[in-house]
C-alpha cells in the first residue's frame, strides 16, 4: 500500500467507548469516514442517537466500562455480530474539580474506576479477538494532565489516572506486540467540548489561563484529536507502538 491508501480503514471493525458525545463521537465519525464499521459504546443511551446519525453500518452498544462483566459481554456481542475487532479506542472518561484534601475515598475510587479500571477492562476484553486474528490497534485516551501538573484546575485523581493510562499503553504494547497488536496512547490538550465551553461561560478567568498556556493560542478542535487517533490505528502507523502521542498544540513541551 502507498499514498493515501495506508490511512484507509475499509473492512475494519472499530469500537469506541465514550462515543455518545464529545471527542468519542468525533473520533467515531472520523473512523467511519475512513471506512471502518464503527461500534459506538457508552453508558449513556443517547449513544444510540449518535450512532443513528452516523448511519449504517455504525451501531451502538450501551454499557458501563467500570462493570467488567458488562464489558466482557459487550466484547462477545461485537465478536458474535462482526466476527472480528480490529480497532479499539478507550476514550470513556470523567472529569471533575476538587482539591486534594477535599477528595473523599469515593471521589478517588470513582475516578480510578472509570478513567483507569475502565480502560484496562476494555483493553483486556477486546484483546483476545485481536490475538486470535494476530492483528489489532488500540488507542487509550490519556491527557496533558497525565504528563504535566496542569493549572489552575485541581483534580489529582484524574491526573494520576491519566498518567496510568499512558503507562498502561506502554506495558500492553510490549505484552501484545508478539500477537500483532499495537497499543498507543493519545494525550489531548484542552479541547473545545461542551464542558470547556461551560467553563468559558462561567469561569472566563480560567479559560483565559488555559488559552495563555496553549502555545497555539486556542483550544484544540475535536477533529484534531480524531485525526491523531485515525493515524495511529491505520497502516500508516504500523511502526508506532507503546507511544504517547501528545495532541496538545505544544502545551506539554512549553
Ligand atoms: P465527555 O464528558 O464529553 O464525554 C465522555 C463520554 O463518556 C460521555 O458520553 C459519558 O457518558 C461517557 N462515559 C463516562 N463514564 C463512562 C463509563 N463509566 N462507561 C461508559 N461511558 C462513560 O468527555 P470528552 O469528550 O471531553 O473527553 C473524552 C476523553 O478525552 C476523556 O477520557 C477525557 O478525559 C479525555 N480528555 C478530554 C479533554 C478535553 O479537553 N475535553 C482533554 C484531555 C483529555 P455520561 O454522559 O453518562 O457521562
Amino acid at each position: 500500500m502507498s499514498g493515501l491508501s495506508v490511512y484507509g480503514l475499509q473492512g475494519r471493525v472499530a469500537v469506541v467507548t465514550g462515543a455518545a458525545r464529545g471527542i468519542g463521537a468525533t473520533i467515531s465519525r472520523h473512523l467511519a469516514a475512513l471506512g471502518a464499521t464503527v461500534v459506538l459504546a457508552d453508558r449513556n443511551a443517547t449513544v444510540e442517537e449518535t450512532a443513528r446519525e452516523l448511519g449504517s453500518p455504525a451501531s451502538a452498544l450501551v454499557f458501563d466500562v467500570t462493570d467488567s462483566k458488562a464489558v466482557d459481554a459487550a466484547a462477545k456481542q461485537v465478536l458474535d455480530k462482526h466476527g472480528r475487532v480490529d480497532i479499539l479506542v478507550a476514550n470513556a472518561g470523567i472529569a471533575y474539580e476538587k482539591s486534594a484534601v477535599d477528595h473523599t475515598d469515593e471521589d478517588w475510587r470513582r475516578v480510578m474506576a472509570v478513567n483507569l479500571d475502565g480502560v484496562f477492562y476494555t483493553a483486556r476484553a477486546f484483546a483476545p479477538a485481536m490475538i486470535a486474528k494476530k492483528t489489532g490497534a488500540m488507542v487509550l485516551i490519556s491527557s496533558i494532565a497525565g504528563v504535566k501538573a496542569v493549572r489552575p484546575e485541581l483534580h489529582v485523581g484524574y491526573d494520576v489516572a491519566k498518567a496510568g493510562v499512558a503507562h498502561m499503553a506502554r506495558i500492553l504494547a510490549i505484552e501484545w506486540a508478539p500477537f500483532g497488536i499495537r497499543v498507543n496512547a493519545v494525550g489531548p490538550g484542552y479541547v473545545d467540548t461542551e464542558l470547556l465551553a461551560e467553563v468559558g461561560r462561567t469561569q472566563p478567568e480560567v479559560m483565559k489561563i488555559w488559552i495563555e498556556d496553549m502555545p497555539i493560542g486556542r483550544l484544540l478542535r475535536q477533529e484534531e484529536i480524531a485525526g491523531t487517533v485515525g493515524f495511529l490505528v491505520s497502516d500508516a502507523a504500523t511502526g508506532v507502538n507503546g507511544h504517547l502521542l501528545m495532541t496538545d498544540g505544544g502545551y506539554s513541551v512549553s
